[in-house]
């Protein structure tokens, strides 16, 4: 860590803005600091400015708006776990972060963190993206707004400007239906997502999948959408052979995404493993 940092801590967005457009390619908003401080400590950071963002007023809350349901990006994963807006309105965000690291964790870290640090295994950005979030950011000039699946341009390196702070995302609703998010680690608690997995998914009346958004994370560069199961899967009833088929299928895009490696071996099982329980539920039901 160098000598010369200095904390700074803003009270006001105005404030926050107003610093980055000067020195953000020098300062590192601090939020939890569960990656940040780790990332101090082993030197990655070299940061001449850390910038406490818990202060600021504007990220935080939750609460269901005219455009959807609008998450502060200082809301820690506790806060998100409790809410009863997210429960209903965002469920697979919800579930998320239920198993998101250990209680200790989850009090601490927040969800503009986990989407600012870029991780290819970040449990909150499959279910945003299924969800179709978007982040709002503050800068220099005025607000930006990024879709989640757009927020990170490979692994660990954020689209998110150095002159930039995320405030808050704006969720589509999904009330009702299916919903499941679902995660496979070296061991069952805070461990990294090896492959990580969202879905939102409602049925006609005929039992047939009428609407369906699926995402894929922790096994490709960037968690993302993967549409060609999406469209294999609409308008057919999720009978076995047809959940093992869109398996399949996602294991092969998985594969197509990130490169033949020597762990795709025991991913491309495991995505095809997890997927038949992520969607086993509606099996199940038909
Ligand atoms: C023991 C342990 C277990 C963990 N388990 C999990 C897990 O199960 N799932 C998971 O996904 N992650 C896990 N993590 C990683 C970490 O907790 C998350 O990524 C967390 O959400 C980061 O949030 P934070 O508030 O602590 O971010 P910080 O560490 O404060 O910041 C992280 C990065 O985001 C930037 N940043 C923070 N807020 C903003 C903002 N508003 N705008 C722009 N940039 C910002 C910071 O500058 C920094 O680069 C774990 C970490 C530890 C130490």
């Amino acid at each position: 860590m160098r000598s010369d940092v200095e904390y700074v801590r803003p009270a006001s967005l105005e404030e926050t803005v107003g610093f980055l457009s000067v020195h953000g390619p020098e300062t590192k908003p601090l939020a939890g600091g569960t990656d940040l401080l780790i990332d101090i400590r082993s030197g990655k950071c070299n940061a001449r400015y850390i910038m406490d963002v818990t202060r600021i007023p504007e990220l935080r809350g939750i609460v269901v708006t005219e455009e959807g349901l609008s998450v502060g990006a200082g809301a820690t994963i506790s806060e998100i776990a409790r809410s009863e807006e997210v429960k209903r309105y965002a469920p697979v965000l919800w579930k998320s972060c239920l198993t998101f690291g250990s209680p200790q964790v989850r009090n601490t870290a927040t969800i503009g963190g986990n989407i600012a640090n870029a991780s290819p295994s970040a449990d909150t950005v499959p279910p945003l993206i299924v969800h179709e979030a978007v982040a709002v950011l503050a800068g220099p000039e005025g607000e930006r707004r990024i879709p989640v699946e757009q927020s990170a341009a490979g692994p660990n390196r954020s689209n998110v400007g150095p002159r930039e702070l995320i405030v808050r995302f704006i969720l589509k609703p999904a009330e009702g239906g299916f919903s499941e998010f679902l995660k496979i680690g070296r061991r069952k608690a805070l461990a990294i997502a090896r492959v990580s997995m969202a879905v939102l998914a409602e049925r006609d009346a005929g039992g047939a999948i009428s609407f369906i958004r699926f995402c894929l994370g922790s096994c490709t560069p960037v968690a993302c959408r993967i549409r060609e199961v999406e469209d294999f899967l609409l308008g057919k009833i999720p009978e076995e052979t047809v959940v093992a088929e869109g398996g399949r299928l996602a294991a092969r895009k998985m594969i197509e995404i990130s490169g033949r490696r020597p762990t795709t071996v025991y991913k491309e099982q495991a995505v095809k493993g997890l997927f038949m329980r992520l969607l086993y539920p509606m099996v199940k039901n038909d």
